[in-house]
């Protein structure tokens, strides 16, 4: 990185009080299609700004020190805000809702808010770094998730501690992969961002460690997301040479996805052991059928993960305006939504200061 990276301030990222909602009434139900024909399907909220570790590629110290203005607690969403949010977006065809961050496990009473959520029709899962699955998960179980999907950038200590940054051991996330198994969250899915000379090494530990046991190993290129993480194309692995260098030890085959718009690629082991995913957001974008929608922690929508501004939903919240009003306002947001970075990404555009991955959500 070169020079110091200044962040997005929140306030200098905010797109002012939407304009959309006009006397129109959108029915509960329609279904919305944005600028490219995508639904709205996928809805991940954040739930705090915070987060325990400071992974090189998310929230560098030189970024994320000690004086770095994170939100304050007024500034946050309500769990009931949140939920009411929520509510319209299931209204408008959202079928699966991920909560994430910051490090989602670290707001406060984070189960209420599990369970408050689980009562709507959707898949529930959460993201999470792992560091207190341990003490929380048995409860976010009993609350009504779904499954979690664990961080981990590494097998061996040395190159996770150089990932996390804090001096946080593997054995802890490990200790917490195994609590959610108990707990019932399983299959869990287990994202390692692969940064080419940092951690690459660590591709072939990992499948080593989870093939058999369910679990599904994810392996995601490293993404120009935020501003701070002075991202270069040349620590990009492709996810081709990922999946070259598992089948070189381990025979792989492709297998469909799961369904339509799903953006990990599937491969099995031919030996039966399992499977791995590939998210390929930088060699293969997948804007075509992106059904993802970002909630900040503070209430801004965002119609993709690289934007610049978001949209206030907060203030229309807290001004008493009905739930019709926000229906017709996502409703105005979405159908002009017409984002697709990640297909026009340049490395001129992957200079742009962008909204910061642990505020808007991963
Ligand atoms: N703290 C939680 C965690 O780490 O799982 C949830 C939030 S984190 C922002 C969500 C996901 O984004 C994580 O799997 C993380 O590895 C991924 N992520 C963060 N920065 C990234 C980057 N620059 N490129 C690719 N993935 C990134
Ligand atoms: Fe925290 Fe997750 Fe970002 Fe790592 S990836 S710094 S755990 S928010
Ligand atoms: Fe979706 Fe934006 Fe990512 Fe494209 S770049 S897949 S539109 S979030």
């Amino acid at each position: 990185m070169s020079g110091r990276v200044i962040p997005i301030r929140i306030a200098d990222a905010v797109s002012p009080a939407p304009t959309f909602a006009g006397p129109t009434v959108i029915a509960s139900g329609e279904t919305l299609s944005d600028q490219r024909g995508r639904r709205v399907r996928d809805l991940r909220i954040s739930v705090t700004d915070r987060c325990n570790f400071r992974c090189v590629y998310c929230m560098p110290k030189t970024v994320f020190g000690r004086d770095y203005p994170f939100l304050a607690r007024g500034d946050l969403l309500s769990f009931e805000e949140i939920e009411r949010i929520a509510r319209v977006f299931v209204d408008h065809g959202v079928e699966k809702i991920r909560i994430t961050g910051g490090e989602p496990l670290l707001r406060r009473h984070i189960e209420n808010l599990i369970e408050e959520l689980a009562r709507l029709p959707v898949e529930l899962t959460l993201t999470t770094n792992g560091s207190l699955l341990t003490k929380k998960a048995r409860a976010l179980k009993d609350a009504g998730l779904t499954r979690v999907t664990v961080s981990l950038d590494g097998l061996d200590d040395a190159v996770f501690k150089r990932m996390n940054d804090v001096d946080y051991a593997v054995g802890d996330v490990l200790a917490g992969i195994d609590a959610a198994a108990a707990a019932g969250l399983a299959p869990l899915k287990v994202n390692c961002v692969v940064k080419r000379g940092t951690n690459d090494e660590q591709i072939l530990p990992l499948v080593r460690h989870f093939r058999g046991s369910g679990h599904i190993v994810r392996f995601i290129e490293y993404m120009d997301v935020g501003s701070s993480n002075g991202w270069n194309m040349t620590e990009v692995m492709p996810s081709r040479d990922v999946i070259a260098r598992i089948h070189a030890e381990f025979p792989l085959e492709p297998i469909g996805a799961n369904y339509d718009g799903e953006v990990a690629e599937r491969w099995r082991f031919v030996d039966g052991q399992g499977e791995i995913g590939v998210i390929s957001s930088v060699t293969q974008a997948f804007c075509a059928t992106c059904t993802r929608v970002r909630l900040s922690t503070e209430g801004k929508l965002y119609t993709c993960l690289f934007a610049q501004s978001g949209h206030d939903l907060r203030a229309l919240l807290r001004d008493a305006n009905s739930d019709d009003a926000l229906r017709t306002t996502i409703a105005g947001i979405w159908r002009g939504r017409d984002d697709r970075y990640s297909e026009i990404r340049t490395a001129e555009t992957a200079r742009n200061r962008k909204i910061e991955m642990s505020y808007i959500g991963g």
